[in-house]
């Protein structure tokens, strides 16, 4: 029998099993405030009697991660490539800001939507991550920050969890939904469903259900008409814009809230006047707001940028229509971490 993940158990089964094991009561708590530092090796958690930490750590898949590899970028950003049980690599990327800390999460290693303008979509796809392999991604950023903090001015505490690593966060959505119990959870991480967001290449009829959890959502839409889009996200064929567009439409969302719309800049691809005047009518200005992403090269891509200067005056014409737009800073670029170059290249 596959053994169950320790990351992720809710209270009331974590606490079960330690009453199965004629544990107190108080145990559960102790337990949960390792895992919320980040420590999943029990051997790690001194407070507990020995004969626990190794009835844990033997019924228990405790940390399904190995750090193979952690680079640092000249901007803060630190980048961590994991093996899986199974082999497969994936990604994580610390982003840090003086008021916010940001990990980005992998939700699949490799991904099986192959947008052409994306590295992980060249890497075909490798599985689904459990809940557990995406919480240990940010478990293993928290141990790091407190092994080696970051220098002032960034903040070493982790306040937003983007799913916007590898994979398509809602083909693998029971696993995501776990994992976002777990990180909004009071026993949990305890982090507010608004610094939360999952980014989707827009699969339809898992929207409505994400839209139950009230978390972030942002769209990879990149082209506001159905033929180019078929080729920058080709699940547009199986969700063309018109369902997409209903789907937006339907999407619960609180008072002040928005949905945001992603779209790398493409040089001379989906960059042109008429692009943008399609991406104008496409969206609902109160609603929902524009990120425009310059595409970040990755070795054997055959796209360029969109010149930074051009990104803005771009963002700024958006503006001039009513369109809430904004220019994203990318980060980490010299360490291959930015939007679309996660690649989990194996150790040459
Ligand atoms: N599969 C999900 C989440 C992962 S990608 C999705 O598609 O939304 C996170 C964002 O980075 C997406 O908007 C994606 O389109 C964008 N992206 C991918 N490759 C990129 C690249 N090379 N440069 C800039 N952004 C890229």
């Amino acid at each position: 029998m596959k053994k169950p993940e320790l990351l992720g158990q809710d209270e009331a089964a974590l606490a079960a099993w330690l009453a199965a094991q004629g544990e107190p009561r108080y145990r559960a708590r102790q337990v949960l405030d390792w895992l919320r530092k980040g420590v999943l090796n029990p051997a790690a958690m001194t407070n507990l009697p020995k004969a626990l930490r190794a009835r844990l750590a033997e019924q228990f898949v405790c940390d399904p991660l190995v750090l193979e590899a952690r680079e640092c970028a000249a901007d803060g950003v630190r980048k961590y490539r994991f093996r899986l049980a199974s082999g497969a690599r994936i990604e994580t990327v610390l982003i840090p800001e003086r008021e916010r800390s940001t990990v980005c999460v992998s939700s699949q290693a490799g991904c099986v939507y192959a947008c052409p303008f994306c590295h992980t979509g060249t890497l075909g796809f490798r599985g689904n991550l459990t809940a557990a392999e995406i919480l240990a991604q940010i478990a293993a950023v928290q141990r790091d920050l407190a092994r080696d903090p970051l220098p002032a001015p960034w903040r070493n505490e982790i306040t937003h969890i983007v799913f916007m690593g590898m994979g398509e966060p809602l083909a693998n959505l029971a696993h995501v939904l776990a994992a976002i119990r777990w990180l909004t959870a009071p026993w949990g991480l305890g982090i507010s469903k608004r610094r939360i967001t999952v980014s989707t290449v827009g699969l339809v009829p898992q929207l409505a259900r994400l839209g139950d959890v009230g978390v972030n959502l942002a769209i990879s839409l990149h082209a506001a008409r159905d033929e180019l889009r078929n080729e920058l996200v080709p699940v547009n064929r199986s969700y063309p814009l018109a369902r997409l567009r209903a789907a937006l439409n339907a999407y619960p969302l609180a008072p002040k809230r928005h949905i945001t719309l992603e779209y790398v800049l493409l040089a001379g691809i989906n960059d042109r006047k008429a692009d943008m005047e399609a991406l104008v009518r496409f969206v609902r200005k109160g609603r929902e707001r524009v990120n425009l992403i310059p595409f970040n090269p990755w070795p054997g891509a055959s796209y360029a940028p969109t010149p930074l200067a051009r990104a803005h005056e771009i963002a700024a014409w958006l503006v001039a229509q009513g369109v809430r737009a904004t220019v994203r800073r990318p980060r980490g670029q010299d360490i291959l971490a930015a939007c679309g170059q996660l690649a989990a290249k194996e150790a040459a």
